[in-house]
């Protein structure tokens, strides 16, 4: 029974791997990055400069003002559009 277990484990982490590969990309300390990816190009999302995720936000500055009555130069990705000092949470 042990064997037959130990198979389906094996078969399972085949199944859960397919189609990922290792990112071809280098890091800053060129060792082959660890990341893996679906992609055909074998880029992961860090180094595949066409990678769009959903969670992509726009950066826009804070419409805020400070207490100086100048505006506020926070950048922020919320969609209220206002940065962590001038949010209301
Ligand atoms: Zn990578
Ligand atoms: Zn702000």
């Amino acid at each position: 029974m042990k064997k037959v277990t130990l198979s389906v484990v094996a078969l399972t982490m085949t199944m859960m791997s397919f189609g990922q590969t290792q990112c071809k990309s280098l890091t800053k300390d060129s060792i082959q990055c660890k990341n893996t990816t679906k992609t055909e190009v074998l880029l992961c999302h860090v180094h595949n400069p066409n990678h769009v995720t959903s969670s992509d936000k726009v950066t826009v500055i804070c419409s805020g003002t400070t207490k100086k009555n100048t505006k506020c130069k926070n950048k922020t990705k919320d969609t209220s559009g206002l940065c962590h000092n001038h949010r209301k949470d």
